[in-house]
């Protein structure tokens, strides 16, 4: 049966930017939110989208303003609609709302009425709902033959269902009058820990995982003809699977967001990763941005470093401070039109990883060029950059598919064998859509080494490898992905 409507949830994101002054992770949590904004932009895609509460760790210390803007900022970058309440950390109900857009009682949307309530505090975190408020089922059935969803901080359950200590004292009334309005779906936080979904008559009631609890989950309900199903999404990769990223920017990037070496190395392992790499493009290190995206660069590379502009030593000095187990400083190589390296010989031995990249290319400086000799230069480059010694080939096929160019056997068969004969790694990089199945089943047929890259220029990337390992997945990696995926040894 068809999806009908998709609801995502977030409850609890605790965020306090200062680290030590909130809960474990709270200080990234702006970071997950941002990350949950992304996942569900590209992925799910949700019709609405709710956040249940406690947006802050504390409302009631300085700054709680611009804390909820930087909050504001990041939600309004969601593509769906979204529904926000405040939960008993978010403090005064009006500073709330002056940052956050208020609800009306009933929203209506993608066919549903969705309810949010913002409920009476009562000791023991639990709360109790306003009579008036409890009306509102009756009022949003009245007419209407839809879902209707409830949407609150504190949970409502049945006493004794569940193993929480968190309810409404007036959850007994509350049920009585969702199963009496045939409320199919009661949506709750505030217990961290979360509890699955229960069926109370009609209606299913359940509380979704804090989002700055390890593994960082968001929540999809997914409405099939009224009926509904809950999935949970987590934002960070299992660390037992062992993942690496070895393409991350770092604050000398020029097309850098908000990564930096000292973040970047902080957030890998929280969010799973058993090593990350940056890997500064080596053209922007060492020319000017101008000549960067000019072409300069490329056109005249390494013969044009200046050593007065190049960036490389602070790069190089800055990456010294994170880099240690688990953490890399390499360079994603740009090469000249004449297929030469953007390097110094003495920086090839002070980075710990290259990944090679075809950023630009002679021919497509040309004006109108041929599909068919853009392929040929295409080929020839990669020949040239797995020539010369890289670790990994950066997004194999992003210029092509920029140029809208068919990507059929024969282009995927030669770069396979380029890396099979140089023992060279092929990333699979998402940005513009991940590299055709079939060019991952090769690489894996013939023995070379996947290596999954974020291509972070927003910390958000670093590791984000839901798509990545969908595409590992559909091309039918091995459960255990240590086989087919590219792991640096140690350093050069
Ligand atoms: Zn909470
Ligand atoms: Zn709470
Ligand atoms: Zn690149």
């Amino acid at each position: 049966m068809p999806i009908d409507q998709t609801i995502a949830v977030i409850s609890d994101i605790h965020f306090e930017p200062v680290p030590g002054a909130g809960r474990p992770n709270s200080d990234i949590a702006d970071i997950l939110l941002h990350r949950a904004v992304a996942r569900l932009n590209d992925i799910i895609r949700p019709d609405v989208t709710v956040v249940l509460g406690d947006l802050l760790n504390d409302a009631g210390t300085p700054g709680a303003t611009s804390r909820r803007a930087r909050l504001r900022a990041i939600l309004d970058e969601l593509e769906s609609p979204v529904i926000v309440i405040p939960g008993n950390h978010d403090g005064d109900e009006s500073a709330f709302y002056a940052d956050f857009e208020r609800p009306p009682a009933i929203v209506e949307v993608a066919g549903m009425r969705l309810l949010p309530f913002i409920d009476e505090d009562r000791p023991g975190y639990c709360a109790s709902r306003r009579p008036a408020d409890r009306d509102r089922f009756r009022l949003a059935r009245e007419g209407f033959g839809g879902p209707i969803v409830a949407l609150q901080h504190v949970p409502v359950f049945p006493d004794g269902a569940v193993d929480c200590p968190y309810n409404h004292l007036d959850a007994a009334e509350i049920i009585a009058a969702m199963n009496a309005a045939d409320v199919t779906i009661s949506l709750s936080g505030h217990y961290h820990a979360g509890f699955p979904p229960l069926r109370v008559g009609p209606t299913l009631m359940a509380s979704v995982p804090a989002l700055y609890c390890a593994p960082f989950s968001l929540s999809v309900v997914r409405l099939r003809d009224g009926c509904p199903e809950m999935e949970s999404h987590a934002l960070a990769v299992d660390p037992a699977l062992q993942l690496c990223d070895y393409h991350v920017h770092s604050e000398f990037g020029y097309c850098a967001q908000d990564t930096s070496f000292a973040r970047g190395a902080d957030l890998a392992g929280r969010l799973g990763l058993a090593e990350i790499g940056f890997a500064e493009h080596s053209g922007q290190l060492y020319f000017l941005p101008d000549e960067y995206w000019n072409g300069e660069c490329h056109r005249a590379g390494v013969d044009g470093i200046d050593p007065f502009i190049s960036r490389m030593d602070d790069y190089l000095a800055a990456g010294t401070a994170v880099r240690g187990p688990g953490v890399k400083v390499g360079l994603e190589l740009d090469f000249d039109f004449q297929g030469r390296a953007v390097l110094q010989p003495r920086d090839r031995q002070r980075a710990d990883h290259l990944l090679g990249s075809v950023h630009r290319l002679a021919v497509l400086e040309c004006e109108d060029p041929d599909p068919v000799e853009i392929v040929e230069a295409f080929l020839w480059m990669v020949d040239a950059i797995v020539a010369q010694g890289v670790d990994i080939l950066a997004h194999p096929f992003r210029i092509i598919r920029r140029e809208d160019i068919e990507l059929n056997h024969a282009i995927l068969d030669r770069v396979v064998t380029a890396l099979h004969r140089t023992h060279t790694a092929a990333e699979i990089n998402v940005h513009l859509g991940g590299p055709p199945l079939e060019f991952v089943t090769m690489c894996m047929d013939r023995g070379v080494k996947l290596a999954l890259g974020g291509d972070a220029h927003h910390l958000l990337d670093i590791g984000n490898f839901a798509q990545h390992l969908a595409i590992l997945e559909a091309a039918g990696a091995p459960a255990d992905l240590n086989e087919v995926l590219f792991r640096l040894e140690s350093c050069r």
